[in-house]
């Protein structure tokens, strides 16, 4: 501290009072205190210490004094005016805070205390210098405004509160989102703002109190008004200076509206799953060479019951022989490559050994980031299966008619020939050496005629002489007749006592029943078993879609044997004509043939099931019929001669000139005629004296259906006896159901004939 305490301006005067005030002030001169005195009439520093030449950037007092100036001078002019206002009111002013501009430097701010002297021209005063502790208090201002700014834009609820809870500060939307009014809460107790905080969250806030952080994820909450909200909540305690708890600092946030979509969600994708549970396709997503997310009807097909396995591989079902086409497709599909097909079908074999044909689309798509594809897959087994049969018997129906058109040919043949050796035999004694060639000739026409009648059967030859009838009958003398011959085999019946009639041609199932039991006989050659089986069964249109018969009752036989069997191939073309697995000359491959077309002109149906080594099954379905069973056939022997006249009609020459050859040997006068049209013309003409029309079925132009209804309409009362070697879709039925009086199946020979003819004749219509 300098020997000189301060410095008077040249007309510093020796007044007392001012000396005793700068000797009592000279005291302060060791503090930051600055002091003045000013002559207010001439505005000059009069004196000053030190501290306050040093407050306006002046090195010392006489520096100051110098200069000739006074407070105004560095004073902000705003805040002079008011100081000396109210000095001026008062005297005296204490604590004024006043900015000045030093000499050189920045502002500062000095705390000013003054008073007018005595003299009543000066004015003595004394200053702080306060700009640090201004400084600190503005900038703590500011950053209080900028602190409550944020929080009060915070855009989310927050709220501060002491230990009582009272609020300390909250923001903007606090106040929003709890619709809480404009009136301010600070200092108001959170619990009263809010009736209905739960306890829970009171705890909580004790908890909080005591050092703990509390995170709430999702939960409801009830307005004082009743409303529902979601609320996730923070809670922090926030200390003081002193490290001390002072309350805490609650974060929450409404999340009504987040928690609704996310419920929204979850029921749309409850929906999705729903749907894509219950479909009835597979479906399901291939990544990784593994299925993903499969529903339910993917894992059934898969052989899985009840949750999806961690992992299901997808090549591993498929069958060894479409494995590499589908994975081929599948790689390709990922890999981008276009012109791929959408669909295709393919095998597996599940989990449980299940053979199922596949159909599948595939459509690629993003699954957990990375390429996959969705596919659908469509169970296609039975479908398969319903195209086979239906291709089955499209091809029986193609070959039928081709076997047929050429057996009936043939058939016409065999009547020219049985016909003129029938003639010649007429006139050879049998003595005679042509007698036994003839008979020979007869003989071998017989079992030609035999292999023509079962290949009609097969093209569907017609139900000749349909009753209605017992099969268990049939059944049973059948297998008697069989059993009689083979001993070796042993026969097991199980006849149904209510089996339904049926209304058939007896013969041709006869001959139905016999070809398969032959077969089995081959097919046990060391001897076996043969079960014979009847029943009812109700077939629905799913079952006979392929064999196209009409759904409804059906009397069954089943006929079993425990032979040989039959490999798949075997079993496909069983049916098929002229198929045998036989050694040459032993097997005409017939016999299944005329099975199938004589159950199928019976709109029945005829299954064959056999496992190679194990035996076979054939399962004969034949429609039930609602009419009671007769007697059964009856046949009446006996050559017969007659007078009457008859008109023969067929378009084969060969059967005209045998036919009138053979009518005249038996006594009858006979008209030919080779055309439908040519018949009526003739009947037109002699019809009142013919007896009986022969009427060939089949013939071009008009046919001998179309013929009848003509000659019918002539003659009302008209006997005709249709003749034929076999008719298409039982149209021989039909005339006879139209009340034609008889049927003779072609090659016929003389003594069928006779008969037949007076059958007709000497019945009284
Ligand atoms: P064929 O007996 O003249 O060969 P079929 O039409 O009766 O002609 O039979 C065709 C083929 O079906 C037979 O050659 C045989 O291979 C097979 N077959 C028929 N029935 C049986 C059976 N019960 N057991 C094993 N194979 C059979
Ligand atoms: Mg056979």
């Amino acid at each position: 501290m300098s020997e000189k305490t301060y410095h008077e301006t040249s007309d510093q005067s020796a007044d007392p009072l001012e000396a005793d005030l700068v000797n009592r002030l000279g005291l302060l001169e060791i503090s930051d205190i600055g002091l003045f005195k000013e002559c207010i009439t001439d505005g000059r520093f009069q004196w000053v210490n030190e501290n306050f030449s040093a407050m306006l950037g002046y090195s010392s007092p006489a520096q100051l004094i110098a200069q000739n100036l006074g407070l105004s001078r560095f004073a902000n002019p705003k805040h002079f005016d008011t100081f000396w206002q109210e000095l001026n009111d008062r005297g005296r002013i204490t604590s004024f805070e006043m900015d000045i501009e030093p000499f050189n430097g920045d502002t500062r701010r000095l705390q000013v205390c003054a008073a007018m002297l005595p003299e009543g021209d000066r004015l003595a005063g004394m200053a702080i210098d306060i700009s640090r502790h201004h400084q600190v208090a503005r900038s703590l201002k500011e950053s209080e405004a900028r602190l409550r700014l944020f929080i009060e834009h915070t855009p989310a609820p927050i709220a501060m509160f002491d230990a009582q809870m009272r609020y300390i500060a909250f923001s903007r939307r606090w106040v929003v989102d709890y619709r809480l009014g404009h009136e301010t809460l600070i200092g108001k107790c959170h619990y009263d703002v809010f009736g209905s905080i739960p306890q829970k969250w009171k705890e909580e806030h004790q908890r909080c109190l005591s050092g703990e952080v509390i995170d709430n994820e999702e939960e409801p909450f009830q307005r004082t008004d009743g409303t529902m909200d979601w609320v996730r909540r923070k809670i922090y305690p926030w200390r003081d200076t002193n490290g001390n708890i002072g309350g805490l600092i609650l974060f929450t946030e409404v999340i009504t509206d987040q928690v609704q979509i996310k419920e929204k969600l979850r029921e749309s994708e409850a929906k999705y799953r729903k749907l894509v549970e219950n479909a009835t396709d597979a479906i399901f997503i291939a990544q990784d060479e593994s299925i993903k997310f499969p529903n339910r009807k993917a894992l059934q097909i898969l052989g899985y019951e009840g949750e999806a396995p961690e992992k299901i591989s997808f090549a591993e079902y498929i069958h060894p022989e479409d494995r590499n086409m589908v994975l081929d497709i599948h790689r390709k599909r990922l890999s981008g490559v276009r012109d791929l097909p959408t669909t295709y079908s393919f095998r597996i074999t599940n989990r449980k050994g299940v053979l199922y044909v596949l159909q599948l689309s595939a459509v690629v798509i993003e699954w957990e980031g990375r390429l996959a594809t969705l596919n659908f897959v469509r169970d296609i087994t039975e479908q398969k299966r319903l195209e086979k049969s239906l291709q089955q018997a499209h091809k029986m129906d193609a070959i039928g008619t081709l076997a047929g058109g050429i057996a009936h040919d043939f058939n016409n043949i065999l009547m020219g020939i049985q016909g003129h050796a029938s003639l010649m035999l007429l006139d050879v004694f049998p003595s005679s050496p042509f007698y036994a060639h003839l008979k020979g000739i007869e003989n071998y026409v017989r079992s030609a005629a035999e292999l023509t009648s079962q290949l009609l059967g097969f093209a569907r030859g017609g139900k000749y002489q349909v009753i209605p009838l017992d099969l268990n009958q049939l059944v049973d003398e059948s297998a008697q007749l069989f059993g009689r011959t083979k001993k070796e085999i042993s026969i097991h019946k199980n006849l149904d006592a209510g089996l339904w009639a049926v209304e058939v041609d007896q013969n041709q199932i006869e001959q139905v029943l016999f070809n398969i039991y032959v077969n089995a006989w081959q097919a046990m050659p060391s001897g076996g078993s043969l079960y014979l089986q009847t029943g009812n069964a109700v077939l629905d249109d799913c079952y006979v879609k392929p064999f196209q018969v009409t759904p409804g009752r059906y009397a069954k036989i089943t006929i079993t044997d425990t032979g040989v069997g039959m490999d798949k191939t075997t079993q496909e073309k069983i049916f098929e004509p002229f198929f045998t697995t036989r050694a040459m000359g032993h097997g005409t491959g017939l016999g299944m043939a005329s099975a199938y077309g004589i159950i199928k002109n019976h709109n029945g149906i005829i299954n064959v099931y056999s496992e190679k080594g194990k035996g076979t099954t054939f399962s004969i379905y034949l429609p039930a019929s609602a009419r009671l069973v007769s007697s059964g056939k009856e046949k009446e022997p006996g050559p017969l001669t007659g007078e009457e006249t008859i008109l023969l009609v067929d378009d084969e020459s060969l059967i005209l000139d045998v036919g009138m050859q053979m009518l005249k040997k038996l006594g009858y006068t006979v008209h030919v005629a080779e055309s439908g049209m040519r018949a009526l013309e003739l009947y037109e003409r002699y019809g009142q004296q013919i007896g009986l029309v022969i009427l060939d079925m089949i013939m071009p132009g008009m046919n001998g259906g179309d013929t009848y209804d003509h000659l019918k309409r002539l003659n009302p009362n008209i006997k005709v006896l249709l003749s034929s070697g076999y008719s298409i879709n039982g149209d021989a039925s039909t005339i006879l159901d139209r009340g034609c009086s008889g049927f003779i199946q072609k090659p016929f020979n003389l003594m069928e004939l006779s008969q037949k003819i007076r059958e007709i004749l000497d019945t009284q219509t």
